[in-house]
């Protein structure tokens, strides 16, 4: 489909949002140019400016919670909890970050100054990159573009915004409250539309590409960006595990796994996709799991869990894979079989799978649906291989009652984050990195890194000025020697401080 032009209807409640328009290849030019003419300004505001404006985007968005929830909600399909916990409150609790962490974070950090270089001192600047692009998906459309774009201003850059053109309206919704906020001109701009405007946006050039959606996507953006040696960041999918050993809480491991497989309707990156629980327990943990997701209920009003899908491309994805599962042996153990499912709905029933295999696609395959396989192991040793067998690495999590068995465990998964005994959190706090391993991606955000990346190093060392000379410069004559006893007598297993001293002191005489 175009995205020239178009309209757009609720998956959920099939209402009429409204008709968008596609960003012109030759506004993209000019949003490039403003953006640059913007970055001059903006990259000498302080940080507490900055803020300044952070604070007035918090003031808009606080107010209107109500409108936010319900346009996110709306064009994704996701029950409007979801979209104000797991979409907004992030972004909110992200400001918060922000205002006490990120003048620390960005300012000038001093570094340490070897003996050899006496008398100098060195310090790291962290200096905005320019025009940074944004490009993101359609599952948390909200806290997906706010978080790196803010991570992003934070630290001096300008941005061009490429929302999902699957929920325009959260874009249109975003460069609405920048605008209330009170942004100046060419600080953040929107560019609206599908992949053509994301290709348009990365064709000129931006200084950085922060890109969150599909590995064939971010595998395409890579290839552009290398052309350019332009920076990226990577975030792309996941099949993440769950591991529950025998002495887990059952109830509660049974909760989170409908939980971590279901919220968003599984069309989150680090959903659980893979559920290894232990063979002794396997019975009354499937029984559990039975019974949570038997009292789920599936709607777009406020007492509903689960909503609907967002678009037909994934409704069809996982129409396939439970397809493929079913005809090579797997068991539905809740949920209606894809024959029987409404071609006019995009709600799909939550599903929980038994009697898979490694060769079904939904094992192998990030799903982004409603599905949650279940597969008994016999030992720790054969489920973290099975675990890391997946090329994905976002998310995991363990669950046991003996947090250090937990812990080994978790350090012995290929994994960007492990969550012990709950699922999916580690994403919301701010204060540890967000990225994966694997085919899940380059780089993380988030955290110190989140906002450093925006930034090029700059490495400063400084000297008074008042030596006529350093023992490295000219002439070179009769400084071999000395030079070679130092670096026996400094760098070795043992050193020898007088002999250090003393060629050290040889050499500054012969530099005078
Ligand atoms: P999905 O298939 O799950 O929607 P994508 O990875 O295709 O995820 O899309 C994520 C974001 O990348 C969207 O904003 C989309 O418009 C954008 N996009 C898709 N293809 C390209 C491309 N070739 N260049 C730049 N952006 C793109």
């Amino acid at each position: 489909m175009a995205y020239e032009k178009w309209e757009v209807y609720s998956p959920s409640t099939k209402e009429l949002l409204g008709a968008m328009e596609e960003t012109k290849p030759e506004e993209i030019a000019n949003m490039f140019a403003e953006a640059k003419q913007a970055f001059e300004m903006w990259r000498q505001f302080t940080v507490r400016e900055r803020l300044s404006y952070f604070e007035k985007l918090r003031d808009v968005l606080l107010s209107e919670l109500e409108e936010a929830t319900s346009v996110i909600s709306k064009s994704n399909g996701k029950v409007k909890l979801d979209a104000l916990v797991a979409d907004i409150m992030p972004v909110l609790d992200f400001l918060s970050f922000l205002k006490k962490d990120a003048a620390a974070i960005l300012q000038r950090q001093k570094a340490k100054t070897p003996i050899v270089f006496i008398g100098k001192k060195s310090y790291v600047e962290y200096m905005p990159r320019g025009v940074v692009a944004v490009i993101s998906p359609w599952n948390y459309p909200f806290q997906l573009t706010m978080i790196p774009v803010l991570s992003a201003l934070i630290s001096g850059n300008t941005i061009i915004a490429k929302p999902s053109e699957i929920t325009p309206f959260v874009g249109r919704y975003m460069e609405e409250i920048f605008q209330k906020a009170g942004f100046p001109k060419g600080v953040i701009q929107f560019a609206h539309g599908g992949k053509e405007v994301g290709e348009a946006v990365i064709h000129y050039k931006p200084d950085y590409i922060f890109f969150t959606g599909s590995v064939a996507t971010g595998k395409i953006i890579a290839t552009e960006a290398a052309k350019h040696l332009i920076p990226v960041t990577l975030e792309l999918g996941g099949k993440d595990p769950m591991i529950v050993c025998h002495d887990a809480n059952i109830e509660r491991a049974a909760k989170g796994a409908v939980w971590g497989a279901f919220t968003n309707s599984g069309q989150v990156c680090m959903s659980v996709e893979r559920l290894f629980v232990d063979e002794r327990i396997y019975e009354p943990f499937l029984a559990a799991v039975k019974k949570e997701v038997a009292q789920l209920k599936q709607g777009s009003a406020i007492q509903h869990d689960i909503g609907s899908m967002t678009f037909q491309k994934q409704v069809s994805i996982v129409k396939e894979q439970v397809a493929d599962a079913l005809t090579k042996g797997a068991i539905l153990e809740t949920g209606k079989s894809p024959s029987e499912w409404d071609e006019d709905s995009m709600f799909i029933e939550p599903m929980v799978l038994t009697s898979v295999t490694d060769d079904m696609k939904l094992i192998q395959e990030e799903t982004f649906g409603p599905i949650l396989p279940i597969i008994p192991f016999k030992d720790e040793k054969e489920v973290i291989s099975r675990a890391n067998s997946s090329e994905y690495g976002l998310n995991a999590s363990v669950w046991s009652s003996d947090l250090n068995k937990a812990e080994q465990i978790a350090s012995e998964l290929v994994s960007g984050a492990v969550i012990i005994n709950d699922v999916l959190i580690s994403v919301a706090n701010h204060h540890l990195p967000f990225g994966g391993a694997k085919k899940s991606g380059i780089g993380s955000y988030h955290a110190e890194q989140g906002l450093r990346m925006f930034c090029y190093e700059k490495a400063v060392m400084s000297d008074a000025g008042k030596k006529r000379s350093e023992v490295q410069w000219y002439p070179y004559e009769g400084k071999y020697d000395d030079f070679k006893r130092m670096i026996q007598s400094f760098y070795g297993g043992s050193k020898n401080y007088s002999v250090f001293v003393k060629s050290f002191l040889n050499l500054l005489k012969k530099s005078k």
